[in-house]
């Protein structure tokens, strides 16, 4: 298991130092020392609407005792709805990932893929997006790496064909997780929204409707970008959670609470690197111990 606080170092040196040194040894804050925090939080990616929380808390006190515990209370808050564990859930399962090209989803659908395995879980992987010609060798790679069974069809074939395929498959073969690489179309072409929708009918006429996970992968490194993409996904398709890729590359760890936010969408899973091993289950309090401490 990879350092989480190692590989948050940019968010740690970019955002959560400067914070420290903002708060050190001081009982109460100047207006000028706000008006700095104010300005740190906002620059995290955290939004709006999380800053003003946290800064109105400041306000409200009259003297902020341990900082640290301060910042760890209020960052808990708006993230502690993340913190439920669903437990086991019966198997098979279909989980569809989507998001546009470049946000690290062919990574995360791998690493995803490596995480079942490691907990003892049967997993096939279906290669949905028959629309980009390399994508189906791509993940072919990444499936061999993982050790891991891929379905697929011709390119230009229909992906919801290769989504039922990999379901029955799964079926048949006592697998426990379906993993689908869907296009990484842009999410304003509604004839392709109109194809995800399909592919979860598909999976949830195979497997049932309560077996199929709708999976985002956004780039932490692209802002409020982000989750602009992820309001227009959101708006198509039933998104059950969030994937947050490259939170190792960002000088701004705010947006993890941006996401829960202003989406209403748990994170499930961060990425913190290219490799298989970088990824994992997010935990809110993991993840906080590990920007503060
Ligand atoms: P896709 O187009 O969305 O399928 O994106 P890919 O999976 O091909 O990834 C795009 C780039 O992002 C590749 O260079 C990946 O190695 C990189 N990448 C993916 N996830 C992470 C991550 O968590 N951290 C870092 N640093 N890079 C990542």
């Amino acid at each position: 298991m990879f350092d989480l606080k190692a590989r948050l170092q940019k968010a740690r040196d970019g955002f959560v130092s400067p914070l420290k040194q903002v708060f050190q040894r001081k009982p109460k804050l100047s207006l000028e020392d706000e008006e700095r925090v104010e300005e740190l939080l906002i620059g995290s990616d955290m939004g709006v609407e999380a800053c003003d929380r946290i800064m109105e808390a400041i306000k409200n006190r009259k003297d902020l005792g341990d900082y640290q515990e301060f910042l760890r209370k209020e960052f808990m808050d708006l993230l502690a709805a993340d913190d439920v564990e669903s437990g086991e859930l019966p198997t098979p399962r279909a989980v569809i990932v989507i998001g546009v090209n470049g946000v690290g989803k062919t990574t995360s659908i791998a690493k995803l893929a490596h995480y079942y395995r490691q907990h003892g879980k049967k997993v096939i992987l279906a290669a949905a997006d028959t629309f980009r010609a390399a994508a189906r060798e791509q993940l072919g790679c990444w499936a061999e790496r993982a050790g891991v069974e891929m379905i697929g069809h011709e390119q230009g074939g229909d992906p919801a064909a290769v989504a039922f395929d990999a379901c029955t498959a799964a079926k048949s073969r006592g697998a426990d997780y379906v993993i689908i690489d869907t296009a990484g179309r842009l999410h304003t072409r509604v004839n392709l929204m109109e194809e995800l929708k399909k592919i979860r009918r598909v999976c949830e006429k195979v497997l049932g409707p309560g077996a199929v996970d709708a999976y985002l992968v956004l780039d932490a490194t692209l802002g409020q970008n982000s989750l602009q993409q992820a309001r227009e996904f959101a708006r198509s398709l039933d998104t059950d959670g969030i994937i947050l890729t490259k939170l190792d590359s960002t000088a701004k760890g705010g947006i993890v609470i941006a996401v829960r936010q202003t989406l209403g969408i748990p994170v499930r899973f961060i990425g913190v690197g290219e490799g298989l091993d970088d990824f994992a289950p997010f935990s809110p309090s993991e993840f906080v111990d590990a920007l503060l401490s």
